[in-house]
């Protein structure tokens, strides 16, 4: 299996925040279908008063065309013991792209022996940053464990594009509730995470003292000093949000049950398919609160590269998609002013088209989060609303994930004049 997907640019450093550049993408959804490149089965206890853990993992390696694999861990852990009989060699070294602070482990392995996938071995203890990130998501200590790709807390394969699976078992003493993109079990003395659809990341929360409010469609951990301001709107957002968007997806749907994890922090916020981390929610307005939501749980029907051209049709469809949820539950006057204000933005900005054929990288930000969504805004005058909305539905049922082939639905759904017209609009 050859993918052709860069999530991230081997250039990040450590402080670019992985985690930023792929917040929203559906990571569990996007390649459901597809078989993971690695799969992780391992043991972690955590030590959040010292902000220590001890780590072992078995990594299957599933390409068999793979002679070598490069994994990074935080430096801060010092050297790892890595081990197997398929480990011919490593070679250990600081990975200069990240300042110290991942350590780079090259790994060569030894020849493919009918089906069984090659191991590599992993151990490793110690305290995990070394200094404190500057960065607010990753944090190992007595109130949260939080973990991302960012903290390189487990080997991750430095090619920046492979997806894994994983079977991890959590120990950790004292009160915790847990939540994640997949399944976070609570069981004698930790927990067992599993996430069994491919993707980049392993991202979980461990939180020790949140409040929880639950309902059929989503388990809400409030992990703020003071829980509980806003908790009613957000609720309502989630509910408003999660019928629209079922109704809209029809045989699509419905949405999992979403994990929501409400911090402190002023920034960074993330979704990794249906777990979602909010910011500062006391400081948003209903409304705003209301598109986010939509926006995060629209993710879920995100099939598009995101490291690439295509993205405009990740965050372009979700912006818009929550825009018609922000239309649906507070007006044609709220929606207006959204999209009034995203012209706004754009006015006088020296930008590239939205999309054209032989578009390269990723779009900057006002592309796809503000340029995107008002030529989908433009489409849908255009199509009418009813013939938009089946043109959602779909998108989400058939996984569009290119602009050509969303160029072919609407020509499908419509007339060629129609598909050439967006064409024409994305390249303007
Ligand atoms: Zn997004």
């Amino acid at each position: 299996m050859k993918k052709i997907r860069r999530l991230v640019r081997p250039s990040f450093a450590l402080s670019a925040c992985l985690s930023c550049s792929l917040m929203g993408i559906a990571l569990t959804d996007a390649h459901a279908a597809d078989r993971a490149d690695l799969d992780y089965t391992g043991s972690i206890q955590f030590m959040p008063e010292t902000g220590q853990l001890t780590a072992g993992w078995t990594i299957q390696v599933l390409d068999s065309d793979l002679d070598t694999i490069t994994f990074g861990l935080s430096a801060a852990l010092g050297t790892a013991a890595v081990s197997g009989a398929d480990v011919m060699s490593v070679t250990t070294t600081l990975d200069p792209r990240f300042d110290g602070a991942i350590r780079a482990y090259q790994v060569d392995l030894g020849a493919v022996d009918g089906d069984r996938p090659r191991r590599v071995r992993f151990a490793y203890s110690g305290p995990l940053f070394d200094p404190e990130p500057s960065f607010p998501i990753n944090t190992l200590n007595s109130n949260k464990v939080e973990l991302t790709v960012d903290s390189f807390w487990f080997p991750f394969d430095l090619r920046f594009d492979s997806d894994l699976t994983a079977n991890l078992g959590v120990r950790i003493d004292g009160e915790w509730s847990g939540v994640g993109v997949d399944q976070v079990e609570r069981v004698d003395q930790g927990f067992r995470i599993r996430q069994r659809d491919p993707a980049l990341d392993i991202a979980f929360s461990l939180l020790s003292n949140s409040q929880i409010v639950t309902s059929d469609d989503y388990i809400i951990h409030d992990a703020r000093r003071e829980p509980g301001t806003k908790i009613d709107d957000l609720t309502q957002a989630l509910e408003i949000c999660t019928t629209y968007l079922n109704d809209m997806a029809g045989s699509a749907g419905p949405l999992p049950k979403a994990s929501i994890l409400v911090t402190d922090r002023a920034e960074g916020g993330y979704s990794r398919g249906t777990l979602i981390a909010l910011t500062d929610i006391e400081n948003e307005t209903d409304t705003d609160l209301q598109k986010f939501i939509c926006h995060e749980l629209a993710h879920f029907w995100s099939h598009a590269n995101a490291g690439g051209a295509e993205n405009w049709i990740n965050e372009g469809v979700a912006e818009y998609i929550a825009l018609m949820g922000v239309r649906h539950a507070m007006g044609e006057a709220v929606y207006a002013a959204y999209l009034g204000d995203y012209a706004e933005r754009l006015d006088g900005q020296d930008l590239p088209p939205i999309w054209t054929p032989d578009a390269s990288g990723r779009p900057p930000y006002l592309i796809s989060y503000r340029a995107a969504p008002l030529a989908l805004r433009d489409l849908e005058e255009r199509l009418g609303r009813d013939a938009f909305r089946v043109l959602m539905r779909v998108m989400m049922i058939e996984k569009i994930k290119t602009t050509p082939d969303l160029l072919a639905a609407i020509e499908r759904l419509s007339d060629k004049p129609t598909r050439d017209w967006f064409a024409s609009r994305l390249a303007e």
